[in-house]
């Protein structure tokens, strides 16, 4: 759905407290207008854009506002971009990167993402991040300061790209700030009068978001009609874009300001061609940075796409305020068509073993340590790594061959031109000894029979050209960097940004192949003998000439053929280590499967113990209680011993004083008995009766 690009504009705060005696900025909703000291607006510089925030606005109101749309999308598919523009102290960076304790959009960004990816449960994700830097028209690696130069290229699987820039595949939001902190470190900066320390280099912070659903299907059974999310967002700070007399530089200062001033002339100058609607939209000059070649699907393209316009609210800057408005203005008009990226399966089978490795991790997330999972983090990257150098490799190779192609070319173009030329020297012989025997000989070429058609110069130079414009097709490009460079001055950037459209395709001039070609001379053939035979010497030594290069041209072939060579086999031997890191990947898997087959046992196992262990802590319990009882028992049947020794004590000492008291009661009776014996004695008989 075709939709426009959302512009903002930012006034930061006055840095100088100079007090204005002139005009000032002033912001209602919307829209920003410059005003006269005693209030009135001056008629004509005023603008409206989607938002405008003032110099009390937070960097998470824009984020909110301006960004986190384009940042939500990226997460569902859709590729985004957002860039901060304008001059240099203007608050880009403070924009897009922020203070310690004022994070900006990029960091607000990364963990917005990894925040909403933690909450959608029905897909898995896989995050790639780059960094990067155009300097001096130059593509350099803020991951890795050894990768700098880096081409752009273009294919069907990864649309526009820059080979051989490290990508780092990343799990948290904190290993993302760690490494952009890494990258800064990296960056370009110079110093100028306007700024102590400000960019002079463009810079691409870019993250690839890949994801996946999650079905109910087993693992590694993958379907044809799987599909995955690639979106590609782009956070971009650009370099100042202040007019370079004003830095006051010179020397290679100057060299850089004519860079910085080119690519944004050209983005400005795509920007005026896209706004200025379907008709005019033939040729966008995209090609001509790097800049816009890499924003080109943010331009126009398939891309939600958010601009932030920064302004210096100092008088002093009123002029490239105005021209920074203007550029805001035009991005406005700017139509882009976003749409979720799918690709099937079966064409990312990179990405579906990446994802495999994801729902490994998955599986064994849990079960065992965070080493392992690190590990897998490192294999990835290794993965990635191989793949990145391979497409390098490949890139290489592919840059070779077409050079080679263009050599061969060339040799038959030599080729041609020496027969051309044998043909004319032993024609002209022939034509030299007839003109001998000839005693008027004509001076026109043309006019001569068939027979002694001698293949004059001018025949000779037409087959030539028709060579030429076979090989000649027409760059799809204008002449940049070097023709360009001389024009992109001040006063044509100055121009720009008072409105004038500067046509960049109006300085694009078709340049002439460079085709070897012959020392100048008169070739006029002058058919007279002395001329002629001299004309033939010339002829002779340029032969000489054009055979001797063809032989180094053809020493040059054999040692390219070599270096080709060498090439495939540094190729095949990048391949084997490929393979042989696939297959530690394998054999990596294996070791997770038995080791979470292992895992499985001893869970089994301690299952097993554990219920075992609750049986026999069971009858410990019923155990323990009879023996409480047992013991209750024990304790009363002592207490009632106890009982019945102390009613046996009481009862012996009862009978001890019974068996006292009968004793006495027996003494008694006794000495009665005796003394009632002494008293009544009786006769022998009864008293043994008795
Ligand atoms: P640029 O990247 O455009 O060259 P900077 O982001 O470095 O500019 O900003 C220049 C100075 O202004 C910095 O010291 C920065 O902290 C300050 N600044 C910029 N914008 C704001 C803002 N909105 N609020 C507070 N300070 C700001
Ligand atoms: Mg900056």
């Amino acid at each position: 759905m075709a939709e426009k690009i959302c512009v903002a504009v930012r006034l930061r705060p006055p840095i100088s407290h100079e007090t204005s005696s002139g005009t000032f900025w002033r912001v209602e909703d919307n829209r920003i207008s410059l005003h006269k000291l005693h209030g009135t607006p001056i008629s004509g510089i005023s603008y409206a854009f989607d938002y405008v925030f003032d110099e009390t606005c937070s960097n998470g109101k824009v984020y909110e506002l301006l960004t986190k749309d384009v940042i939500h999308a990226a997460v569902d598919g859709f590729n985004g971009t957002a860039f901060a523009y304008g001059q240099t102290s203007s608050g880009k960076t403070f924009t897009m990167n922020g203070s310690p304790n004022n994070p900006g959009i990029i960091h607000r960004s990364v963990n917005d993402i990894f925040q909403k990816i933690q909450m959608i449960s029905d897909r898995e994700f896989l995050i790639r991040v780059s960094y990067m830097e155009i300097y001096n028209e130059e593509i350099n690696d803020l991951f890795a300061v050894q990768n700098h130069k880096l081409q752009i290229h273009e294919s069907l699987e990864r649309g526009i790209f820059v080979a051989g820039l490290r990508e780092e595949i990343v799990s948290n939001a904190e290993q993302v700030i760690k490494l952009i902190e890494s990258g800064e470190v990296n960056r370009h900066f110079g110093e100028t009068n306007m700024n102590a320390r400000s960019s002079r280099s463009h810079t691409i912070f870019r993250m690839v978001i890949e994801s996946k659903g999650i079905d109910s299907r087993p693992f590694g059974d993958y379907s044809s009609s799987d599909s995955i999310r690639v979106s590609v967002l782009n956070l971009v700070d650009l370099a100042g874009s202040e007019r370079i007399a004003k830095t006051g530089a010179d020397g290679v200062r100057l060299k850089e300001g004519k860079y910085i001033n080119k690519s944004l002339m050209v983005l400005g100058n795509v920007i005026n061609k896209l706004s200025n609607g379907a008709k005019q939209r033939a040729h966008i000059p995209y090609r001509d940075s790097k800049l816009t070649r890499i924003l080109q699907t943010a331009l126009g393209g398939n891309a939600k796409t958010s601009i932030i316009c920064t302004l210096a609210p100092e008088e002093v800057h009123v002029e490239e305020t105005k021209g920074t408005l203007l550029f805001a203005s035009r991005a406005k008009r700017i139509t882009n068509c976003a749409q979720v990226n799918e690709i099937m399966t079966d064409a990312a089978l990179l990405k579906r073993q990446q994802l495999e490795i994801e729902e490994l991790r998955r599986k064994l997330q849990g079960s065992r340590s965070e080493v392992l999972e690190q590990e897998i983090l490192k294999l990835r990257n290794d993965m990635l790594k191989y793949e990145l150098e391979r497409e390098k490799l490949e890139m290489e190779l592919e840059e070779e061959r077409r050079s080679h192609k263009e050599r061969e070319q060339h040799i038959r173009d030599q080729q041609l031109k020496i027969e051309n030329l044998s043909s004319l020297v032993s024609d002209g012989d022939r034509s030299s000894s007839q003109d001998s025997r000839k005693e008027s000989p004509k001076d026109d070429c043309n006019d001569r029979g068939d027979d002694f058609k001698t293949p004059c110069f001018k025949a000779a130079g037409n087959a030539f050209i028709a060579m030429r414009s076979n090989n000649s097709q027409l760059p799809d490009f204008s002449p940049l960097p070097d023709s360009f460079s001389n024009v992109a001055d001040e006063d044509t950037w100055f121009k720009m940004n008072k409105g004038y459209i500067a046509d960049l395709d109006s300085l694009q001039m078709t340049s002439a192949r460079k085709v070897q070609s012959f020392p100048p001379q008169d070739i006029a053939p002058d058919c007279s003998n002395d001329n002629y035979k001299e004309e033939l010497q010339n002829l002779k030594r340029q032969l000489e000439l054009v055979i001797e290069e063809k032989n180094k041209l053809e020493r040059k072939h054999e040692e390219e053929t070599q270096l080709n060579g060498r090439l495939m086999v540094e190729r095949c031997e990048l391949k084997q280590e490929l393979d042989a890191s696939k297959n530690m990947l394998e054999a990596s898997k294996e070791s997770y499967g038995s080791l979470e087959r292992e895992f499985q046992l001893l869970k089994e196992e301690r299952d097993s113990l554990q219920k075992s262990l609750s049986e026999s802590s069971q009858k410990l319990m019923v155990v323990t209680n009879q023996k409480e009882n047992i013991l209750k028992d024990l304790n009363s049947e002592v207490q009632r011993r106890k009982d019945l020794e102390a009613e046996i004590k009481q009862f012996s000492v009862a009978f001890a004083s019974r068996h006292r008291s009968l004793a006495s009661i027996h003494g008694e009776f006794k000495s009665k008995i005796e003394k009632m014996r002494a008293e009544n004695p009786v006769p022998l008989h009864k008293s043994l009766q008795y």
